[in-house]
């Protein structure tokens, strides 16, 4: 239970960074993982068809807590979330505390909107609004109803992901390929990996209309499913977090009416604002998971006794339980912070640009890093008992591997870093390397 009137919590989660109604909106989360998903955490990666567990879970949350509705702007009936502190990072720490494929699944709804609704709120073009608007028209009204609506961020490819994330391709490692015939795009190629795939109901596809042309033909375009062309492969089984679906997406000569997609630089600023956000998104993620498993590990080393006395009162577990709550401290301290920056761009600058790229990266490197290190280490402690199903540490082992592998994984998040301060040559074309389209 989180106790928002302990020292403990005014310490952690500092005024300064978080409000009032920040802190509420944080209960609702804090107590519907407690009530909702912690009583049936250790059965979720089971749960293969999701339909006895994941679903309904995955229905309270979405659409009885209205999460699927974060990024639609109120207009439409939505919740138009815009705060980074609560849409992202809180949100997602607490869930994270759960299952990080249930919070996963959630994120990944909000990400698959939010480049329409980052054109629909920003200073961007009447030509970008009006796609916006397009698509808003079109695909809002699903998500404010009362069915289970899911949404997709489509980028990666099977030909590295991380060469799509690498801001120094400007998009010409782009695979799937988009073209204009009068008034409709037709695209063709093949994605991977993205979060909701093959259930999702609305994807934002990545495309490039010509590698030649870099991020002038670099192109967003909504694609809802089931639709003609579009087509998937199996759902991966993944090491954890089986309640986030990922599998390959086929467009074979999709068309979609022309409004539904945006290309060019306005367009790739928008992309780099969705690969900006989840940086403090994912920091929560992590240290949710962190937290979930040292709650665990201090309960069971306060009842189970080796060596004549309960473990946490031997001083070399004591150590690694102290660290444990270093960590989440310093991580929580950060990615609150990271949070808030992005929250005051009127302050700390665009979210795309070299230095914030760098702090999020920074920031979400440390965290998902550590979090894994330090969970595998918790299990020392426990024993047999920690790689056991039912004692609900082994979960969170598996959870924390993925955590530092997203949104282009630590050494890339790393170069990102060094960038600001030199100019490290980590793009794909040149000497040696791959050959620039010409
Ligand atoms: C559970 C899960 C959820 C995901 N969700 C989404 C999603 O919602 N949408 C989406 O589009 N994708 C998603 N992905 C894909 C994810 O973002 C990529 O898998 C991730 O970026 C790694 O890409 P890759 O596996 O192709 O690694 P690769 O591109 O093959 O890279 C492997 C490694 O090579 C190294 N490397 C990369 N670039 C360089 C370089 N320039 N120089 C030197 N070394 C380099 C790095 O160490 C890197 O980690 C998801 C993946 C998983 C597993």
């Amino acid at each position: 239970m989180l106790n928002q009137s302990s020292q403990w919590y005014k310490l952690q989660y500092p005024e300064c960074f978080v409000n009032e109604e920040q802190r509420m909106l944080q209960k609702v989360f804090a107590d519907f993982t407690d009530k909702e998903i912690m009583p049936v955490r250790a059965k979720i990666d089971d749960d293969v068809t999701h339909e006895k567990i994941i679903t309904p879970i995955l229905k309270k949350l979405q659409v009885d807590l209205g999460c699927q509705k974060s990024m639609i702007p109120e207009e439409y009936g939505g919740t138009g979330e815009r705060s980074t502190v609560v849409g992202a990072a809180l949100r997602q720490e607490q869930i994270g505390r759960g299952d990080y494929g249930i919070s996963m699944h959630s994120a990944c709804t909000d990400w698959g909107w939010q480049p329409a609704f980052t054109a629909y709120i920003g200073p961007f073009s009447r030509r970008a609004k009006a796609w916006a608007k397009a698509v808003l028209d079109e695909f809002a009204p699903k998500f404010t109803g009362k069915e289970l609506a899911v949404a997709c961020m489509n980028f990666s490819e099977v030909e590295s992901a991380v060469d799509i994330e690498n801001t120094l391709n400007e998009g010409r490692t782009i695979g799937v390929r988009a073209k204009l015939e009068g008034n409709e795009w037709v695209i063709n190629g093949t994605k991977f990996w993205a979060s909701n795939s093959g259930i999702a109901d609305l994807n934002c596809v990545v495309c490039n209309m010509d590698p030649r042309l870099g991020i002038d033909g670099f192109a967003l375009i909504y694609v809802p499913e089931p639709w003609p062309g579009v087509s998937h492969g199996k759902f991966e089984v993944k090491c954890g977090m089986q309640a986030d679906r990922n599998t390959s997406t086929y467009f074979d000569n999709v068309r979609v009416p022309k409004e539904w997609g945006l290309q060019g630089p306005e367009a790739w600023a928008i992309f780099q604002e969705i690969l900006a956000a989840p940086m403090a998104m994912n920091s929560g993620h992590a240290t949710g998971i962190l937290q979930g498993a040292f709650d665990v590990l201090l309960d069971y080393t306060g009842k189970r006794v080796v060596g004549g006395k309960p473990i946490n009162q031997h001083l070399s577990s004591a150590v690694i339980l102290g660290e444990m709550a270093s960590v989440i401290t310093v991580a929580r301290a950060a990615f609150l912070e990271l949070a808030y920056q992005f929250d005051h761009r009127e302050i700390y600058g665009p979210w795309d640009s070299v230095s914030m790229a760098a702090k999020g990266h920074a920031v979400h490197v440390f965290i998902t890093r550590k979090a894994s290190e330090l969970i595998l280490r918790g299990m020392e402690l426990m024993g047999s008992f920690g790689y056991v199903r039912e004692n609900n540490y082994e979960k969170y082992y598996r959870d924390s591997a993925e955590a530092k592998i997203v949104l282009g994984g630590v050494q890339y998040g790393l170069f990102t870093v060094c960038r600001q301060f030199y100019d490290l040559d980590y793009s794909s074309f040149g000497p040696g390397k791959l050959k620039k389209p010409a």
